[in-house]
């Protein structure tokens, strides 16, 4: 553990407070507004003796074991589980690109996030409250929406992503619809004492919060209002401990903050306030803690803070200290109020169970069943507030479900009598709280109150409700009966019967196809809201039968399911499956209508006249209301699903093939349906019909069949497939030499596109997961594959139209065909010509132009077999005219143009050397000076040399070549302000590589060239000697700074090596080469370790401007040296024939090809990819017969091209 303890704490920031509306500019000062500061202490170890002495159960964190790990620090981690932590990266600060990567943890409360995994103390601290939403935005992205900040997070993968996001929003829809705009966001309202404090070592003081058993850090007022703070220091494993003056340290197992107060009189409340924390934090917790596993009694059942520490022992509630002042102004006739802390000797096991199986969730489905949102309390309410709606809740009973039995005691009491014996305690309150009398007679001398009938059927839960609620005073409001229950009004009595075919009941969904024989014929009778089944119709008594409001479901399954051509089935709330059949489509539809009506209430009738294939209740909720589940009617016709939510009067469809998530969070069997604008969460408080259910909005959601309209579709009726196929190509293979004619991996293509089929919605395209040519692959094949064709059945007269010869009718033809479409076909089309258009756009960097896109999309979209150019032309004539056709806004248009670019351009520079996959690299290569406009990226392959990727360029901008025009390209160093040519021959890749960051490619003109063949062609020997003025770069001390200055030194250049001599003596002996080897020279390099470069950088004032530096790379393994140096000439011809004579030497004598044009012919010929083994499906250069009659080979036979492979 470190004895110097650092705190990240913030720097005075004032300024940039300015605005509060400004996303990320406040938060993301991890790294601008805090410093580390050490905190001048003595050794840790000396104040962790001293605690240990004057207190000695504190919690010393031990190293890996956990089993005996102490009860406190258990409890923190058992009572706040932590539900997800890892690492992802956070989005960087105003002013830096680069993430930062934090661990982060997430518990029921807090989103914390830390420098690393084992510091106990948060850089930041965002409680789950103060979170309003969570949403994706791509890229292994998510945003995590406070009330006016965003943070952004980016996980490892999409798949974690995900993960993060579900639980996030899990976290906040429990906390959903509580705020209000004025409040706080701070979930820390019972702060014991809150107010600025010095921490030593601090230039500004922190907001802190003496808070229950916890101490807050924020950095300002403001920020505590948000609730977003620095950390949290549990003050389980604090000591505080008063120092000189008005300092006083907190001290804990891991950093001591020593803080200093404004006066001695606060340094006295602040000390109290923090040990009343650690007492608060120490007192027993065991109660609290059994009561809390309960999920819904983590927060207040009236107000929902966290954590409530009390309980009304008779309502079955738990609830927070401020609303435990109300209840107690209640009177123990109403509300017995207790401490989960303090009042141990109550806590009776029956009773704590009694919390668990009613718990707030519970005991809310009947005290808040109706609570209008303008009478709800938030944490912030005021106690007038709370007193309020407190005593309408609990005396009044406003809120309450009324039982159907409301108003008739005989009636009440009986029913408690009966119920008791059973274990449904939800029930006895129900009944309890509603008028049933506690001490009613049985009617059974031996067991004469239903207390003692509890007693005797075991029922301990029973007993101890009511022995609870003995003598307490009844809500005594009674004339608002029903009152927010008009929405659901008893059906209409319908009576119906006749033969019906029926199997036994049962406790699990129907998987298999049940035949004649497991049915028996019974005489089935609807009457008076029963339905009964009986032997024949001559019997009076019923073999058996279901209330009808007891069904939940009824589902009609398609015809020929069973024995019986036409079944249908019931779901009843005591979850058991009947099925029944019969064979006469007629009889079955009375039925169906029949039961439908008699269990669905009048205020959703509506719903009866649809051809639903399911319909019946289901509990749900949604993002206004996530705190309650209400109770709604559902009905599945085809992809729709039509719903009437309690307390809307009008009915609400969904369309499920458009829905943007679909969902089963297993664990809880909540199905999630997040469509755009809205969530729905739909619960499974039955498990069978809930199965039903999800199994039915499932299929109803995926693709129902082979026709374009039949597809998972987008809000704009594009498929599923088609957008996220579209979207992965323009975001990344745009670039992609040859998108859309080359073939992908056949098995990745097959099975991406079964994946798409099964269900598209949840198919993530990722880069590095996927490759762009599958996904094109499997853009292409799921066009030629789609029943009907993209361009339905009027495919003919759009190839017929291409006869047309004059173009402004034959535009004028092609918009009529499109008006004809229907709507997702003409969506689909117009998507995708779109997206040609743009691909086209950008044909200088993909080699697709229009017409070699024509000939890859004709034949695929009208499925033909290619041999036949209209459907081609027609493709041509989409992209060539579709801003014509399809009426496009063109500055939009130009937005999308532009925003692809930029792309482009930000993945070269996010990654400017990453791989395409196939060994080549997309390259950012200038043309003649280092500008955007003269920007150009080229796939490198590995065996391009220098003159390719110069006719490259050249071409790409349409630059005639003159016999003398030097065209070369240079490596260009601006930092060191050098550049080099390089030889024709030179492979580029490799260069590519070795450049820095301060180093470009450039095409230009060498304009020495021809002066430096004209030197070298008048040489016999190549070989040059002269004087140089040389500065070497000499390091000092390895600390950058280079010393040194330029000296007249002779040197001599030879076929192997280049010599210095210092002295010279004998010039003419030197200059005659048998005496050149008797002098030893004073440096000698092998001239093939030499990279020589044209420029020397100004800084090092060379004494003229005709300078070379040079690049000695020793080419040892074992002892790898680099040294930089400088030559400089008087003259520029000098400088040309050194440089000249290396260039010569180091490439035997090739300077610049004989042939110049020619070899451009010559490296055209060879098709790029056939040389670097990147198969490609259509010859990229060949021609316009080779491209189709490979389309044709592709049509008929998807395998014929590997087999020439
Ligand atoms: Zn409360």
């Amino acid at each position: 553990m470190a004895s110097k303890m650092s705190l990240m704490v913030p720097k005075v920031t004032k300024s940039r407070y300015s605005s509060l509306c400004s996303d990320d500019e406040l938060l993301d000062d991890d790294t601008d507004c805090y410093q580390s500061v050490s905190v001048k202490r003595g050794s840790w170890i000396d104040d962790f003796g001293s605690i240990s002495s004057s207190q000695n159960s504190i919690y010393l964190p031990t190293t890996g074991c956990v089993s005996a790990s102490p009860p406190r620090e258990d409890f923190a981690s058992t009572s706040i589980p932590v539900i997800k932590m890892g690492w992802l990266d956070k989005n960087p600060p105003q002013g830096s690109l680069i993430y930062q990567r934090r661990w982060v943890k997430l518990d029921a409360e807090y989103l914390r996030y830390f420098d690393t995994e084992k510091d106990i103390y948060s850089k930041r601290i965002i409680p789950t409250m103060s979170i309003t939403t969570v949403v994706n935005v791509g890229d292994q992205k998510f945003e995590v929406v406070t009330h006016n900040r965003t943070f952004l997070f980016r996980a490892e993968s999409d798949l974690d992503r995900n993960e993060w996001v579900a639980v996030l929003k899990n976290c906040v829809k429990s906390y959903q619809a509580r705020t209000s705009l004025d409040m706080t966001f701070n979930p820390c309202v019972n702060y014991e004492m809150k107010g600025y404090l010095e921490l030593r070592g601090l230039r500004s003081k922190l907001y802190t919060v003496v808070c229950a058993d916890k101490v807050f850090l924020y950095k300002n007022t403001e920020d505590y209002r948000l609730g977003i703070g620095i950390t949290s220091i549990d003050m389980n494993v604090g000591n505080v401990k008063e120092m000189d003056r008005r300092a006083f340290d907190l001290t804990t197992p891991y950093r001591i903050f020593s803080f200093v107060a404004d006066t001695d009189q606060l340094k006295d409340q602040w000390v109290e306030a923090m040990r009343n924390s650690i007492k608060e934090a120490l007192s027993n917790y065991e109660v609290a803690e059994q009561i809390w596993t309960e999920p819904s009694n983590q927060m207040c059942a009236d107000c929902s803070a966290a954590k409530p520490e009390w309980a009304a022992i008779n309502l079955a509630v738990v609830f927070c200290k401020r609303c435990a002042g109300e209840h107690r102004g209640l009177g123990p006739s109403i509300s017995k109020v207790r401490s989960l802390k303090m009042d141990k000797k109550v806590w009776t096991e029956d009773l704590i169970q009694l919390f668990l199986t009613l718990g707030n969730e519970r005991a809310n489905q009947f005290w808040a069943a109706n609570v209008p949102p303008s009478e709800a309390l938030t944490l912030n309410s005021s106690s007038e507030e709370r007193r309020r709606f407190i005593t309408a809740k609990y005396r009044e009973g406003k809120y309450r479900r009324y039982h159907p039995l409301f108003g008739n005691q005989r009636e009440l009491n009986n029913a408690l009598c009966i119920n008791v014996q059973s274990s449904d305690v939800c029930e006895t309150l129900a009944l309890v709280f509603c008028g049933a009398d506690v001490s009613c007679d049985t009617g059974d001398p031996d067991l004469p109150s239903p207390i003692a009938l509890a007693q005797h059927h075991g029922q301990k839960l029973q007993v101890e409700f009511l022995s609870q609620n003995r003598n307490t005073e009844l809500p005594r409001s009674e004339v608002k009966v029903a009152i927010d229950t008009v929405h659901y009004m008893a059906p209409p009595s319908i009576t119906h019967n006749g033969f019906l075919f029926k199997t036994a009941s049962m406790a699990r969904p129907i998987t298999e196809k049940k035949g004649k024989e497991e049915f028996s014929r019974r005489w089935c009778v609807l009457n008076d809201g029963n339905f009964s089944y009986y032997e024949s119709d001559k019997n009076a008594t019923p073999n058996g039968g279901l209330k009808m409001k007891e069904i939940v479901c009824l589902a009609v399954n398609p015809p020929e399911t069973h024995g019986y051509d036409h079944t249908f089935e019931l779901y009843s709330d005591a979850e058991r499956l009947y099925l029944f059949g019969t064979d006469h489509p007629e009889s079955m539809r009375e039925w169906v209508k029949s039961i439908a009506k008699s269990f669905i209430p009048s205020g959703a009738e509506d719903l009866l006249l649809k051809e639903f294939e399911r319909i019946g209740r289901l509990r749900y909720k949604d993002r206004l209301n996530r705190e309650m589940s209400r109770l709604g009617w559902f009905c599945l016709v085809g992809s729709s699903l039509h719903i009437r939510l309690e307390e809307s009067s009008a009915d609400e469809t969904i369309d499920l093939q458009k829905l943007q998530e679909l969902s089963i969070q297993p664990e809880n069997e909540v199905l999630v349906l997040v469509e755009r604008g809205r969530t729905l969460y739909i619960e499974g408080e039955r498990k069978l019909d809930f199965l039903g259910w999800a199994a039915a909005i499932q299929r109803a959601a995926g693709s129902s069949g082979d026709t374009l309209s039949q597809q998972q579709l987008t809000e704009a009726d594009i498929p599923v497939i088609v957008e996220r196929c579209i979207h992965f190509i323009t975001q990344y293979g745009l670039t992609s030499e040859g998108i859309y004619r080359k073939s992908g991996v056949n098995s990745k293509i097959a099975a991406l596109l079964e994946e798409f089929r099964r269900d598209a919605r949840c198919v993530w395209l990722k880069e590095g997961e996927h490759q762009v040519d599958d996904v094109s692959n499997v853009l292409k094949r799921f066009f030629r594959d789609i029943e009907e064709g993209l361009f339905g059945q009027e495919a003919h007269s759009w190839l017929s139209t291409t006869g047309v010869s004059d173009e402004s009718s034959r535009i004028c033809q092609y918009q009529l065909l499109y008006s004809n479409l229907v709507r997702v076909n003409q969506a689909t089309l117009r998507a995708l010509v779109n997206h040609l258009y743009c691909v086209q756009r950008f044909a200088d960097l993909n080699q697709m132009n229009l017409h070699n896109l024509a000939i890859v999309f004709g034949p695929t979209l009208f499925q033909a077999d290619g041999k036949d150019y209209s459907a081609g032309r027609v493709i041509e004539d989409l992209i060539q005219h579709y801003v014509t056709i399809f009426d496009v806004n063109e500055q939009q248009l130009k937005k999308q143009l532009d925003e692809i670019t930029y792309i482009i351009k930000l993945r070269d520079n996010l990654t400017p050397k990453a791989g395409t996959g196939s060994g080549d690299f997309i390259c950012t290569v200038y043309l003649e000076e280092k500008k955007e406009t003269a920007e150009q990226h080229v796939k490198i392959p590995a065996a391009m040399t220098a003159a390719e990727l110069t006719f490259e360029i050249l071409d790409r901008r349409k630059i005639s070549v003159k016999e003398k025009d030097y065209w070369c390209c240079f490596e260009v160093n601006e930092k060191e302000e050098t550049e080099r040519p390089l030889h024709y021959q030179e492979r580029v890749l490799p260069i590519f590589h070795s450049l820095g960051t301060d180093s470009h490619l450039l095409v230009k003109k060498h304009f020495s060239m021809e002066a430096m063949l004209v030197y070298l062609a008048s040489k016999v020997e190549v070989s040059k000697h002269g004087m140089m003025k040389f500065r070497e770069e000499r390091s000092l001390l390895g600390l950058g700074l280079t010393t040194g200055s330029f000296n007249d030194r002779y040197f001599i250049l030879t076929s192997t090596s280049l010599r210095l001599y210092k002295e010279i003596r004998n010039l003419q002996k030197l200059q005659s080469p048998e005496l050149q080897c008797s002098n030893r020279p004073e440096r000698e390099w092998p001239i093939k370790c030499l990279k020589v470069y044209h420029g020397i950088k100004k800084k090092l004032r060379p004494p003229t401007c005709w300078g070379l530096t040079v690049i000695y790379e020793s080419e040892k393994q074992e002892k790898q040296e680099r040294q930089q140096w400088y030559l400089c000439c008087d003259t520029q011809n000098e400088m040309r024939e050194w440089f000249a004579t290396f260039m010569s030497i180091q490439n035997g004598g090739r300077v610049w090809p004989a042939e110049w044009l020619k070899s451009r012919a010559t490296s055209r010929s060879v098709p790029l990819d056939a040389r670097f083994g990147n198969v490609s499906l259509i010859p990229l250069r060949g021609s316009e017969n080779e491209m189709r009659n490979s389309v044709a080979a592709f049509t008929a036979d998807p395998l014929a091209l590997f087999r020439n492979v």
